[in-house]
């Protein structure tokens, strides 16, 4: 922990690279920790459930499971949220670039946010583009449709579907920039996101996550511990 204190302190760049474990201490379920959602028992896969191909050919059941399990709308910021948002407004952190589609570092107050995953709170219409709140898709029942008819898909980017290319280019270039890389609450196993850290030119690499990682063996530091817990105990 004093290590890492130190490099905060010293750090006046930094950048945070989070994923799903980031939002369990916020009661969201991540996908492979042991009560993850991989770890359930489900007919279907989850990667099956959340991908573009069974969006379009069992809508009904994929807004069964994206209601039930990553909708979310309850969840509050937790002390990791909170920290990061802290430290980017004074002036310490440069961005956050995150794999989660919750929306909780900007309900902790962060503005320079690079969803990777896209986001539950943007919503559009297939047929007019017409745009939806997260509140309102919560509100429909079954199948979601436009006053057009249209069905509303929600902007996450399902597995089988390409990234936004401005926010990966604003993504890379900011961890390009970075002098300290914090990265958090991840499995690094889904691609191309993990694929991210490699940008990093900075000086510290710092890992903070619950389970071991194949990025492990190559950082400055690692914890392994609950990210919120650790955050809470740093001074900005
Ligand atoms: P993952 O489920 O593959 O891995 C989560 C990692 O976080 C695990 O290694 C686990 O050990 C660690 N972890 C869990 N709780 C932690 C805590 N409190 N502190 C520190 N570490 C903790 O998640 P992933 O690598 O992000 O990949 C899953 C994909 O699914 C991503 O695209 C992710 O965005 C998406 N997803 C998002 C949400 C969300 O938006 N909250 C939830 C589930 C899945």
């Amino acid at each position: 922990m004093k290590t890492l204190q130190k490099l905060i302190d010293e750090s006046s760049r930094i950048v945070f690279f989070g994923g799903a474990g980031v939002s369990t201490e916020s009661g969201i379920p991540d996908f492979r920790s042991e009560d993850g959602l991989y770890r359930q028992k489900y007919t279907v896969s989850p990667e099956t459930m959340l991908s573009h191909d069974w969006f379009f050919s069992h809508t009904e059941d994929f807004f069964r499971f994206y209601r039930d399990k990553l909708l979310s709308l309850w969840a509050q910021p937790n002390a990791a949220h909170k920290k990061l948002a802290e430290l980017e407004q004074r002036g310490k952190l440069l961005a956050i670039v995150t794999q989660n589609i919750d929306g909780l570092h900007q309900k902790a107050g962060s503005k320079r946010v690079f969803e990777l995953h896209g986001t539950v709170h943007k919503n559009t219409c297939l047929r007019c583009g017409r745009r939806y709140s997260a509140e309102q898709l919560a509100a429909t029942k079954g199948v979601p449709r436009c006053d057009c008819g249209g069905l509303i898909k929600p902007d996450v980017v399902l597995y089988g579907e390409p990234l936004d290319g401005d926010t990966v280019e604003g993504a890379i270039r900011t961890i390009e920039k970075a002098d300290l890389l914090i990265v958090a609450g991840t499995s690094l196993t889904v691609y191309p996101a993990a694929g991210f850290v490699s940008y990093f030119r900075g000086s510290h690499l710092v890992l903070i996550n619950r389970d071991p990682t194949p990025l492990d063996s190559q950082c400055d530091l690692v914890l392994h511990g609950r990210v919120g817990e650790i955050l809470s105990e740093i001074r900005v």
